[in-house]
C-alpha cells in the first residue's frame, strides 16, 4: 500500500516538475517570439527613417562591364548616410540629365545587388537608339552623381517565404532575379528554388560567376543555364531553346510553384499564357516589364480573359474632354486610348514617366477637376486629388495639371 502511495506522489512530483519545465519553456518562447517582433517592428520604424522622398544625389563608385553590351554601376549615397535596405525585387528611378534632351529623361533599373545599407548596384544594357542606356554606358564615369528616387515596386518576394519558387530569367532580366536569389540565400531560405535564365548566346549571360558562387552558398538553389540561338549547341549549358512550359515540365517536379518572371516581352507573354494554360493560378505568377511595351504586352497577356468584359461593361468614357491646364492643351477622350498617360503624349504633353506601370511614382498629375479610374490597381499608392496617368483613364470631363 506504502509503494503505491509512494509511486502515486512520486508520479505526481515528475508530473508537476515536467508541466512547470513546459510553462517556463513556453514563457521562454513566447518572450523570444516578443523579442522578434519587438526587433522586426524597430527595424521597420528605423527603414521608415531611412527613406527618402523625392531625388537623393548618388555617386557613382564603380563600373563593370558584365558583357559587350552590359554594365553594372555601383551606387554610394553622396551625403554617406546608410540607405535603407530594399526589397529583393525593387528598382531604383533616375532622373537623367542627357545632353541634348530638353527635359530629364526617366528611366527605372532594377537592383541587381544583395539588399544592403551601403552600396546600391543596378546593371544597365545598352539599346540601340536608346537615349538614357546609351548616356549611363558611354558618358557617366565613376565620380559622377546621379539622381535617384528611393528603391520602389512590388515584384518581390519575402526571403523566408517557405513557397517553392521558380525565378524565369532571359537576357538583362536576370537583374531583379539575381536579387531575389540572392536575398533567399542570405536569409538561409530553405524553400525549393529555381533559377532558370536564358540569353541569346553563351557570350550574353550576366553575372553568370555571381550565380554559379550562389548555387554553392544555397543547396536549396538550383540553377539552369540555356541559350536560345541554334548556333550555340556547344556552349555549356543546360538546354537549347527559349525556356518553354515544356521544359519546365521536365524540369520541375509539378506546377506547383510561385514564378517570378522577367524578360523580353515576347518571353513574358507566352510564358505566362502557357503558364495559366498549365494550371498554375494567376496568384502564382509575378511578373516584372522593363519597359512601355513590355508593360502592355503583358497586361494584355494577364488580362486576356477579362479585359473586354471591363472595358466594354459601363467603362465607356469616350467623348468627354480631358484638359491638360499647364500646357493650354485640350482632346476628346476616345477609348482606343490605353491610358492618360499615353493620350497626353499624343497632346505632345510630356509627363515624367519610368515604370508605365504604376510602380514608381514618376508620373504622379494633380487632378484639377473631375475624377479617374484605374484598370487596375497601382502598386503605388498616390495622394488624394492626384493620380498615375499611366495605369488611368478619365471618369467623365476631366482637368489634369499637366
Ligand atoms: C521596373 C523596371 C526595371 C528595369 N530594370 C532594368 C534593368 O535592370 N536593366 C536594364 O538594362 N533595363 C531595365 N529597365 C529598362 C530601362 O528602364 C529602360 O527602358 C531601358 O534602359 C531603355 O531606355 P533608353 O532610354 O536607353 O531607351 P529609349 O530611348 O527609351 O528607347 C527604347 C527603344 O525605343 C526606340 N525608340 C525610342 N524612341 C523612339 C521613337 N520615337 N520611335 C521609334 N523607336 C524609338 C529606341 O531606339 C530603343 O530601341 C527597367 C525598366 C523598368 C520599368
Amino acid at each position: 500500500m506504502a509503494s503505491v502511495y509512494l509511486l502515486v506522489a512520486g508520479c505526481g512530483v515528475i508530473s508537476r516538475v515536467l508541466s512547470r519545465r513546459q510553462i517556463d519553456r513556453l514563457s521562454e518562447d513566447l518572450l523570444k517570439a516578443r523579442l522578434r517582433t519587438a526587433l522586426a517592428e524597430q527595424s521597420d520604424r528605423e527603414q521608415v527613417h531611412l527613406h527618402w522622398n523625392g531625388l537623393r544625389k548618388f555617386l557613382v563608385d564603380r563600373k563593370v562591364a558584365e558583357s559587350r553590351d552590359t554594365t553594372s554601376f555601383y551606387l554610394k549615397p553622396h551625403d554617406s548616410k546608410p540607405l535603407p535596405l530594399f526589397h529583393a525585387g525593387q528598382f531604383l528611378t533616375f532622373r537623367l540629365h542627357v545632353p541634348g534632351e530638353s527635359r530629364p529623361v526617366v528611366r527605372c533599373y532594377s537592383l541587381s545587388s544583395v539588399p544592403d545599407t551601403e552600396t546600391y548596384r543596378i546593371t544597365v544594357k545598352k539599346v540601340a537608339g536608346g537615349v538614357a542606356s546609351q548616356f549611363l554606358h558611354e558618358s557617366v564615369e565613376v565620380g559622377d552623381l546621379l539622381d535617384v528616387m528611393a528603391p520602389r515596386g512590388d515584384f518581390c518576394i519575402e526571403p523566408s517565404h517557405n513557397r517553392p519558387t521558380v525565378l524565369l530569367a532571359g537576357g538583362v532580366g536576370i537583374t531583379p532575379l539575381l536579387s531575389m536569389a540572392y536575398s533567399m540565400t542570405s536569409a538561409g531560405a530553405v524553400a525549393e528554388t529555381w533559377l532558370i535564365y536564358s540569353v541569346k548566346t553563351a557570350a550574353d549571360f550576366l553575372l553568370r560567376d555571381e550565380l554559379r558562387a550562389l548555387t554553392e552558398d544555397n543547396p536549396h538553389l538550383h540553377l539552369r543555364l540555356g541559350t536560345s540561338s541554334s548556333g550555340d549547341a556547344c556552349a555549356a549549358t543546360d538546354f537549347q531553346g527559349r525556356i518553354s512550359v515544356d521544359y519546365l515540365n521536365r524540369t520541375l517536379a509539378s506546377n506547383n510553384y510561385d514564378f517570378y518572371i522577367c524578360g523580353p516581352p515576347p518571353m513574358m507573354k507566352s510564358l505566362v499564357a502557357d503558364l495559366r494554360e498549365w494550371g498554375v493560378p494567376p496568384t502564382s505568377i509575378h511578373t516584372e516589364a522593363f519597359g512601355a511595351s513590355s508593360v502592355q504586352v503583358l497586361s494584355a497577356a494577364m488580362k486576356s480573359e477579362t479585359e473586354g468584359e471591363s472595358r466594354n461593361s459601363g467603362d465607356v468614357t469616350a467623348g468627354h474632354s480631358v484638359n491638360c491646364l499647364k500646357s493650354c492643351k485640350t482632346g476628346t477622350w476616345n477609348d482606343a486610348t490605353p491610358n492618360l498617360l499615353l493620350f497626353a503624349e499624343s497632346l505632345d504633353i510630356n509627363i515624367d514617366a519610368g515604370c508605365r506601370a504604376a510602380s514608381c511614382g514618376s508620373c504622379v498629375t494633380a487632378i484639377r477637376s473631375g475624377c479617374v479610374k484605374y484598370l487596375e490597381t497601382p502598386g503605388y499608392s498616390c495622394d488624394d486629388n492626384t493620380c498615375l496617368p499611366c495605369v488611368a483613364i478619365p471618369d467623365g470631363q476631366l482637368d489634369l495639371d499637366a
